[in-house]
């Protein structure tokens, strides 16, 4: 797992199936010191947030937030990035793929969160398909603006976490620098159509 603040964790492909395997979430909750019933949503590469008040399935958004202590709220990825915003009174995370970026989905977070009193001061970004690999048609690299790329193979890629960046608002963001395509620790849907998802998950401290 990588664990690069006090609320936050990203997990590897090593910490298993943590959407659908229950027994690898509690392990994974255990060695966090986090409750195991983690607030979730049903993932559509949209850009509706919810607000969660407690654990369970919240419906189809891909981000949701919390004021509650100690209420994990989590995302699910294998090539797309988990985004997470902590205010001093609140924890928010997103889904972000290409889809979710466009959509605006870390601009629509901080909004909800900021309406809702807790006004991000931190960002962190987890592993995601990285421009290295992120190859893509002329259709998508359109809507990337400034933020096209390229392979390491010299196609024409986007780098989703500059564009990510570029709606937290000023607020400087940790990345963990994984492209989930080539390095052989992240689960990968594009490199190998798994089911499997890592967790992205943050929580308020107690
Ligand atoms: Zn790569």
């Amino acid at each position: 797992m990588i664990q690069p603040r006090a609320g936050v964790a990203f997990s590897l492909a090593a910490a298993g199936d943590l959407r659908n395997d229950r027994a690898a979430r509690a392990q994974f909750s255990a060695e966090l010191g986090i409750p195991t019933a983690w607030a979730t949503v049903r993932q559509v590469h949209g850009s509706h947030v919810v607000e969660a008040s407690g654990a369970g399935d919240l419906g189809e958004a891909d981000a949701l937030f919390t004021l509650r202590p100690m209420l994990p709220v989590a995302v699910f990825t294998a090539d797309c990035a988990g985004v997470v915003l902590g205010a001093d009174n609140g924890v928010g995370i997103a889904h972000a793929g290409w889809r979710g970026a466009v959509g605006g989905v870390v601009s629509r977070l901080i909004a909800a969160m900021t309406d809702a009193g807790a006004v991000p001061r931190w960002a962190a970004i987890g592993p995601f398909i990285s421009p290295c690999c992120f190859e893509v048609g002329p259709d998508v690299a359109g809507l990337f603006g400034d933020h096209v790329a390229t392979t390491s193979w010299g196609t024409v890629s986007v780098d989703l976490g500059r564009s990510l960046q570029g709606q937290l608002e000023g607020l400087e963001a940790w990345q963990s620098g994984l492209c989930t395509f080539h390095d052989g620790s992240s689960f990968s849907h594009r490199r190998d159509a798994t089911p499997a998802r890592m967790a992205a998950v943050a929580w308020l401290p107690a």
